[in-house]
Parts: structure tokens; C-alpha cells; sequence
């Protein structure tokens, strides 16, 4: 008996999921150097939406090679349920001053959008040269929101998800299987 018990499926496993993160460290890395970020001191800012991308940018940055910084943001859209409640609103700011700066924003997973909408428009507020988006899994077939990277900024996603509520590697239902080290589908009758 385990918390992985609770899991109907298994979408991507630990290598799986590694082996993505290598190959998405390694383009990051590339375009920040044809950008003309040069080492040190750091340029880039690297940050990561709490809580669901803490395990994600914890593995990336260490297929980033080049001199970063490292922040976290909150944006909270979500209740303790598994469908969005509308406007998304940012609960804890950056520590780091992020003016005139590349930007990296990294998330679990892009859903309607709504969040990712919502921190762009906040990194741009605070004057960031660029603003590159990172997400592990996106979910295109749920967008209610179109959003854009923000000058010489890119769009970078790990695996298409299907349209099923995915827990594991970071993302909860209420809190748990965040500490999963693979991304699967939760048995549904255990909260519907
Ligand atoms: P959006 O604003 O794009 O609708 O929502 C993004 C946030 O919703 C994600 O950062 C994540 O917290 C949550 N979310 C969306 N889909 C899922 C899912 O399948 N599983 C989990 N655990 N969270 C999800
Ligand atoms: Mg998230
Ligand atoms: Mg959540």
C-alpha cells in the first residue's frame, strides 16, 4: 500500500519526465546565449509559479547552463476543486527586481490560461525586457484565454496533456501527490 495506489494511470514517468526537462534546459540554453545573455552577472530570471512548478524548476535550472537568478510567484485561480474560479489574482510578489530583465516563467501546467495571462501582464508591469514561458504540460484543448510571450520571448512545453485531471511531479488535488515522482491520472472516484 502507497501513494501511488491512487493512480489509474501513469502518463509520463520519472525518466520521461527527465529526459524532457534535459532537452528543454539545453534549448533554453541555447536561445539565452543567442540572445546575448552573458554570464555573469545573471540576466535572466528564472521564475517559478508556486507551489505546483517547485519540484519542475528545481530539475531545469540544473540543465540551465548559464548564470540565472531564481524566484518564486503565487497566482491562485484555483480553489481547493478541480475547475477554475475566474480571475486569477497574485497573493505573494517576487523577491527580486525583475526590470530590465529576460524572464522565464516556469509553470506545471497551462490550462484555461488565465494564470499565465495574468503574469505576463504582471512581469510586464514590472519592466522586463522579455518574458519567456516554460511550462511542463499543457492542456491547448481547455484555452479560454490567449496569452503572448513578450518581446524576444519563447513558448517552451514539455507534453501535450489530455483533458484529464493529472496529479504528480508538483501538481496536488487538495495539497497531496505533489512529492509523486511521475505525472498520472488520479483514480476518479476519489474525488468525484
Ligand atoms: P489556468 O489558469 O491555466 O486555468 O490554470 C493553471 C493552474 O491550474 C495550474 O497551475 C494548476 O495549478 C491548475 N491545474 C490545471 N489543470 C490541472 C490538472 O490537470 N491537475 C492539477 N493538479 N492542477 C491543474
Ligand atoms: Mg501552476
Ligand atoms: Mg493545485
Amino acid at each position: 500500500m502507497g501513494l501511488g495506489d491512487d493512480i489509474e494511470r501513469i502518463l509520463w514517468t520519472e525518466q520521461e519526465i527527465a529526459d524532457k526537462i534535459s532537452e528543454l534546459g539545453s534549448q533554453i540554453t541555447r536561445d539565452l546565449r543567442h540572445g546575448g545573455v552573458a554570464p555573469p552577472p545573471p540576466i535572466a530570471v528564472v521564475v517559478g509559479v508556486a507551489t505546483g512548478a517547485f519540484m519542475f524548476v528545481a530539475d531545469l535550472v540544473k540543465k540551465i547552463d548559464l548564470s540565472i537568478a531564481v524566484d518564486f510567484i503565487r497566482v491562485e485561480s484555483y480553489g481547493s476543486g478541480t475547475v477554475s474560479s475566474g480571475r486569477p489574482t497574485i497573493p505573494f510578489d517576487l523577491k527580486l527586481d525583475v526590470g530590465g530583465k529576460h524572464v522565464l516563467l516556469v509553470e506545471d501546467i497551462i490550462d484555461s490560461g488565465r494564470s499565465m495571462a495574468c503574469l505576463i501582464d504582471y512581469m510586464k508591469s514590472r519592466g522586463a525586457s522579455s518574458v519567456s514561458v516554460c511550462t511542463l504540460l499543457d492542456k491547448p484543448a481547455r484555452r479560454k484565454v490567449d496569452f503572448e510571450v513578450v518581446g524576444e520571448g519563447k513558448f517552451y512545453s514539455g507534453f501535450e496533456c489530455p483533458d484529464e485531471f493529472v496529479v504528480g511531479y508538483g501538481l496536488d488535488f487538495d495539497e497531496a501527490y505533489r512529492n509523486l515522482p511521475y505525472i498520472g491520472v488520479l483514480r476518479p472516484e476519489l474525488y468525484q
